[in-house]
């Protein structure tokens, strides 16, 4: 899933300062899950805003809503009509989501309330943690399905270097575990081992977004 969590709410004022008819939009799927935009965290939000700015002169408005999938139009559509009546929208969506309005909605202000940090998993409860950086040529056959460039502080691909310290990765050992521990232990699992004496090329970042912004495709979907 996309994790994020909810900006500052000193930010998330600044932004709106001077508005007086507000809506905020959560997104019922990553955000919802990871539980920093969904419907919840719409109500939590309006509630802090009305105690925030209750002591303003003039009285603001906030309208809640929140949406399935804030990145595809079809679920947006519904918004056409309240958006029309405010000065400003608050996304709590992914920046994916907070884009897709502003794309979807040109003459509307949009405004995103969380800051969207990776793509990854919950490890415990309370607890995201980053497994994928989007590179656009997937290595994780060769690695015992452990990725080295997302989990390797280093983004190592042929060892580990040497910080490595009973498993711990010397970038935050409290933390982190070192991705190449992980590694070899999983492929000593698995009998693999004989993978590793295999030299891992230069990796080629055309794939990933060093390559520019990327696009996907499907020519027998394409209209
Ligand atoms: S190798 Fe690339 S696509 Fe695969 S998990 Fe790692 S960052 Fe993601
Ligand atoms: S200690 Fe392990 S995870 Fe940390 S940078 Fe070195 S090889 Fe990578």
């Amino acid at each position: 899933m996309i994790v994020a969590e909810r900006k500052p709410m000193v930010e998330i004022l600044a932004s709106i300062q001077g508005v007086s008819r507000l809506l905020v939009v959560g997104c019922e799927t990553c955000v919802a899950v990871c539980l920093a935009g969904g419907a919840k965290e719409v109500a939590v939000l309006s509630a802090a805003l009305r105690l925030a700015l209750r002591e303003r002169t003039s009285a603001v408005e906030i309208l809640e809503r929140s949406v399935e999938r804030q990145c595809e139009e079809e679920f947006n559509a519904p918004l056409a009509e309240d958006i029309a009546k405010v000065e400003a929208v608050l996304s709590m969506a992914c920046g994916v989501g907070v884009q897709t309005l502003a794309e979807q909605f040109p003459d509307a202000i949009i405004y995103p309330a969380l800051n969207t940090q990776f793509m990854g998993r919950p490890e415990a409860p309370g607890i995201w943690a980053e497994r994928c950086l989007g590179c656009g040529d997937c290595v994780l056959g060769r690695f015992g399905g452990i990725c080295p460039i997302t989990r390797c502080s280093k983004s190592l691909l042929n060892g580990p270097c040497g910080g490595s310290s009973n498993g711990r990765c010397e970038v935050d050992p409290e933390h982190l575990e070192c991705a190449w521990q992980l590694i070899y232990d999983r492929l000593a699992r698995l009998g693999q081992l004989e993978r590793l004496y295999a030299i891992e090329p230069p990796k080629d970042w055309r794939s990933a977004h060093d390559g520019g912004p990327r696009r996907t495709t499907r020519e027998d979907l394409r209209l």
